[in-house]
C-alpha cells in the first residue's frame, strides 16, 4: 500500500486532503480528443474543486465533462454536465432541459455557479433529489437540444484507441501491466479501459476486445471459492455456456439467490447445494422453473430456452 501511495504521489494523483478528494467527482469522456477541450476543462474543474472556497458538495455529487463531437456519458450518473454546444459548451443541471451556452473558458465558472446554487437550494445529496425542481439561476435558461442517452460503445476500435473489457469485470494485475505496455490507459465508467491510440485488438488473455465476444452475453458473480455464500463456482460455467447464448440474449449465473452480478430479470441459473436452479425470466431470487440441474444437464435444458421465439 505504501508503495502504491508513493507511486500515485509521484504521478500527481494524490489529493492534498480527503475533503478535496471527495469533491473531485469528475467523469471525463474516455473518448476525448486533444482538440475538443475535454481535458482542459476537466483539469480546470479539478483545480476549482480543490480551491479553499470550493462549494462543500455532498460526497456523491458529480460532474461529467463530455465535450467530444458526440456526448457519450449521458447514461452515466452526473449532477452537472458540460458538453459541446453552439459556440462553445453547454453547462446544465441533471434533469433540466435548459442550461447555459458559454465559451470553453466560462465552463468551469458556470459549473461552479450551478454547484453553489444547488447548495443554496438546500441540496443535500444529488441534483435529482431537488423536488419540486427549483427555478434555475439566471443564465441557465437556454433550451438545449440534447438527444437521449446512447448505449455505451462496445469493445473495439474507437477514434481514440481500442476499448477493452475485462472478462466478468475482473482484471488481474498482470493483465493490467501487459495492457499498459501498449499505450496510455484511460478509465471508462463502462467496465472497460481504453488503450490510447491502439489500432488493433490486444492479444492478452482475459480481455474482451470485440463487440461480438460471447462473454458479453453472460454475467456471473464471484461465486465459489471467492464468495463464502456461493453454493458453486459460477464463472467457469458462464464461460463454458457463453458461446451457446444467442446474440441479443443474456444469461446470468449466480452463486446464490442474492444475485449480486445482475439484480434485474434475465434467464438465470442459481447455484444451490443440490445443483443449479433455472429461472426462465426473473432475478436470482425469483421462483425457479427447474430445480437442481446437474452441470452435465444444464446445457440441454438451456438450449430450448435460447431457441424459443
Ligand atoms: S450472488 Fe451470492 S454467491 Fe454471488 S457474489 Fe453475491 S452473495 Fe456471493
Amino acid at each position: 500500500h505504501a508503495a502504491l501511495l508513493q507511486g500515485l504521489d509521484a504521478l500527481g494523483l494524490l489529493d492534498s486532503s480527503a475533503d478535496s478528494e471527495s469533491r473531485r467527482n469528475i467523469l471525463v469522456s474516455p473518448l476525448w480528443q486533444p482538440e475538443d477541450g475535454t481535458q482542459r476543462i476537466a483539469a480546470a474543474l479539478a483545480q476549482a474543486l480543490a480551491a479553499p472556497d470550493a462549494p462543500a458538495l455532498p460526497g456523491k455529487f458529480g460532474f461529467a465533462v463530455d465535450c467530444g463531437a458526440q456526448a457519450v456519458l449521458r447514461a452515466d450518473s452526473a449532477d452537472i454536465r458540460i458538453e459541446r454546444g453552439p459556440g462553445g459548451v453547454t453547462v446544465r443541471a441533471e434533469g433540466y432541459a435548459t442550461g447555459a451556452c458559454v465559451s470553453a473558458e466560462e465552463a468551469v465558472p458556470a459549473a461552479m455557479a450551478l454547484a453553489h446554487w444547488f447548495l443554496a437550494q438546500g441540496g443535500k445529496t444529488r441534483m435529482a433529489a431537488l423536488t419540486p425542481q427549483p427555478a434555475l439561476p439566471q443564465g441557465f435558461q437556454t433550451t438545449l437540444d440534447f438527444s437521449p442517452a446512447a448505449a455505451p460503445p462496445p469493445p473495439g476500435l474507437t477514434p481514440a484507441g481500442w476499448l477493452v473489457g475485462a472478462e466478468f469485470g475482473q482484471l488481474q494485475a498482470d493483465t493490467l501491466a501487459a495492457l499498459a505496455t501498449l499505450g496510455a490507459l484511460r478509465l471508462t465508467p463502462w467496465r472497460m479501459l481504453l488503450v490510447e491510440g491502439l489500432q488493433h485488438a490486444p492479444e492478452i488473455p482475459g480481455l474482451v476486445t470485440e463487440a461480438l465476444d460471447a462473454r458479453l452475453r453472460v454475467v456471473a458473480c464471484t461465486g465459489a471459492p471467492g464468495c463464502l455464500q456461493a453454493a458453486a463456482a459460477t464463472r467457469p460455467l458462464a464461460r463454458a455456456l457463453a458461446p451457446s447464448v444467442p446474440a441479443g440474449q443474456l444469461l446470468h449465473v449466480s452463486g446464490c439467490s442474492k444475485g449480486c452480478a445482475h439484480p434485474r430479470a434475465a434467464l438465470t441459473l442459481v447455484a444451490t447445494p443440490a445443483g443449479f436452479n433455472l429461472i426462465h425470466h426473473g432475478t436470482a431470487a425469483s421462483a425457479p422453473d427447474l430445480l437442481a440441474l446437474s452441470l452435465e444437464t444444464i446445457a440441454s435444458h438451456l438450449l430450448p430456452t435460447f431457441h424459443a421465439p
